[in-house]
């Protein structure tokens, strides 16, 4: 039988488009090229721009973990106090971060599927102070966005530093710094940006750039903001090797992002989330995350309890039928799976994944009627197209 090309659909990576790809495969130059340098510094300047960061964006060679670790490793010392917002699996790994570090680290932690309130942070920080306030945007394990517009503003008042783990959000969930209160936000490439995997990419606030700074010299090198800093300034200097090709392909995706406009871009998410979330909903699947703190950019699926479905071999077969999605983390492994819909996926794309998802559930015996997950999206699209 013919393979089916297998669509990206797990929580990141996400497909890569073709002019993107392009720019990964061109033959690499050297990093003091002219040209490159005006291409870095188009990227930095677009970064600041579109995510309203007066302070500094930093684009280096890491996964977004690195960029997590980067965050806490400028702005505080061994003995700072943290409050770390967990609403699941990688608010966790912060806390273990933090730790690490050494700093004294509160937990507020939501039941997974839901979400630490802005209430709940105003009473913790009104009980103790902290030097760091750290939130997942958008939590991996569960689909759930947090409220961080909120949250920032209460953070603000408190006077910590507000970190904020946009790794499964920047580009596809509204994040703007200066506005949000924010200090450093955190990324990488291969979610909302539709890049390979690679990339760190960090906006750090002024408050936040003046920490650093008042920190003296840090254990840390590579992850130092006061080594990149003249680099970001000014790339024709040298801290570590520029990652040349996958900054290109930055580029090309910031120019996608600016092409569609990033608060189309941002609406297109929104609206796009709840077709696949009412799509898949349709075929007896059930939606972990809360109404009220659906991410536009993944969800989390759980099987209907009566069919009773054997979560790898479901996996497989959507992989079969020419989709790739994940599985669920923690409590909720084997339960379900976890689907990306975020970064430059078309129609296409969804109609075709979710049409290898229905297959695959028809495939294990789930009971439903074929072509109505794809009706709820051709009837949101054409709606879309006459908005
Ligand atoms: N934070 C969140 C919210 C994530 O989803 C992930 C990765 N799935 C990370 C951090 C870690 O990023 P990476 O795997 O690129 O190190």
């Amino acid at each position: 039988m013919l393979k089916p090309h297998r669509l990206v659909m797990i929580p990141g990576p996400t497909p890569v488009v073709r002019s993107i790809q392009d720019q990964m495969g061109r033959e690499t130059i050297a990093f003091g090229d002219p040209d490159f340098i005006e291409d870095f510094k188009s990227v930095v300047r677009d970064l600041k721009e579109l995510w309203q960061c007066s302070g500094q964006a930093f684009v280096l060679a890491g996964s977004g973990t690195l960029a997590m670790e980067m965050a806490i490793a400028n702005i505080s010392k061994a003995g700072d106090k943290a409050l770390v917002c967990s609403n699941g699996f990688f608010g966790d790994r912060y806390a273990e971060i933090c730790r690490r570090r050494g700093l004294k680290v509160d937990v507020l932690s939501a039941e997974w599927g839901s979400s630490v309130t802005p209430e709940d942070v105003k009473n913790k920080l009104s009980e103790s102070k902290y030097d760091i306030v750290t939130v997942t945007h958008v939590e991996t394990s569960t689909g759930v966005m947090a409220p961080i517009d909120e949250i920032g503003k209460i953070v603000q008042e408190h006077g910590a530093l507000f970190v904020v783990d946009g790794v499964a959000a920047s580009g596809g969930a509204e994040e703007y710094v200066d506005p949000m209160g924010i200090d450093v936000l955190i990324s990488c490439s291969q979610k909302a940006f539709g890049v390979a995997p690679g990339l760190a990419i960090l906006w750090a606030s002024k408050k936040a750039l003046e920490k650093r700074r008042s920190l003296g010299t840090i254990l840390d090198s590579y992850m130092d903001f006061e080594k990149w800093l003249p680099v970001m300034e000014d790339p024709s200097k040298y801290w570590g090797t520029h990652p040349i090709n996958m900054i290109w392909a930055l580029k090309e995706s910031l120019r996608i992002i600016k092409e569609e406009g990033i608060k189309e871009r941002y609406a297109r998410h929104a609206r796009q989330a709840v077709m696949v979330d009412e799509a898949i909903a349709s075929m007896g699947f059930s939606i972990l995350a809360d109404k009220n703190f659906r991410a536009p950019t993944l969800s989390v699926y759980l099987y209907p309890k009566e069919a009773n479905v054997d979560d790898a071999k479901f996996r497989a077969l959507v992989a079969e039928e020419g989709a790739y999605i994940a599985s669920c983390l923690g409590d909720y492994a084997g339960k379900g799976f976890r689907m990306g819909h975020m970064g430059n996926i078309d129609k296409h794309i969804l109609i075709s994944a979710v049409a290898a998802i229905e297959r695959a559930a028809m495939r294990v015996g789930i009971k439903l009627e074929p072509g109505k997950a794809l009706g709820i999206l051709q009837s949101g699209f054409v709606e879309e197209s006459s908005n």
